[in-house]
């Protein structure tokens, strides 16, 4: 028996830049658990510097990735989180969880976004072992150096990323 799933809609929001594996194992749980998931890709980071890949390259590469499922959507944001999971009607934020130092931020980021919407929930994934050292920083730093990347990320991720950073002469 298919479990029932009535968790309506959440979003997953990020950077992306670009996804990993680590997001899209994420992704998949979000997928099993509510009905609907909108991934979210933040147009312009403010806590990050400028993103390698355009807001339209993050969401290609994620939509390749999750075109199997049928409940996942991409769409880019640029407004206030709360407000676009409300646009989307959304009842939950989810976010992947790794290590302390995300547990500060997201502990902090999360107070904040209750006292603008306290009805919407955030719901936290913690991260597979197999991914919880990974993130997009790292990703880039590896590529800028030459090292593989392979078992990381998406396969057109791994040529678009080896390719962008050594045409910006790395
Ligand atoms: P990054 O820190 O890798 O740049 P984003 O800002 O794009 O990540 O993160 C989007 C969401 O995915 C956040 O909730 C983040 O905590 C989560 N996330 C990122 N990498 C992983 C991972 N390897 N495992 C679980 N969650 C992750």
């Amino acid at each position: 028996m298919t479990p029932e799933k009535n968790g309506g809609t959440a979003v997953l929001p990020g950077s992306y830049d670009p996804v990993t594996f680590g997001h899209l194992d994420i992704i998949s749980r979000a997928a099993n658990a509510f009905d609907n998931v909108i991934v979210g890709v933040v147009n312009q980071p403010v806590r990050k510097q400028q993103t390698v890949f355009s807001a339209e390259e993050r969401v290609a590469f994620i939509e390749a990735e999750v075109a199997e499922y049928g409940n996942v959507q991409v769409k880019p944001f640029d407004t206030l989180l709360v407000d676009f999971a409300r646009e989307h009607g959304a009842k939950a934020i989810v976010k992947g969880l790794r290590a302390i130092s995300d547990f500060e931020y997201e502990f902090e980021m999360n107070q904040l976004n209750r006292k603008l919407a306290a009805d919407i929930e955030s719901v936290y994934l913690m991260a597979s072992p197999e991914y919880s050292f990974l993130s997009s920083s790292g990703i880039k730093e590896l590529a800028t150096f030459g090292a593989g990347i392979e078992d990381l990320v998406p396969p057109y991720v791994a040529k678009a990323l080896h390719d962008r950073l050594s045409r910006q002469g790395r």
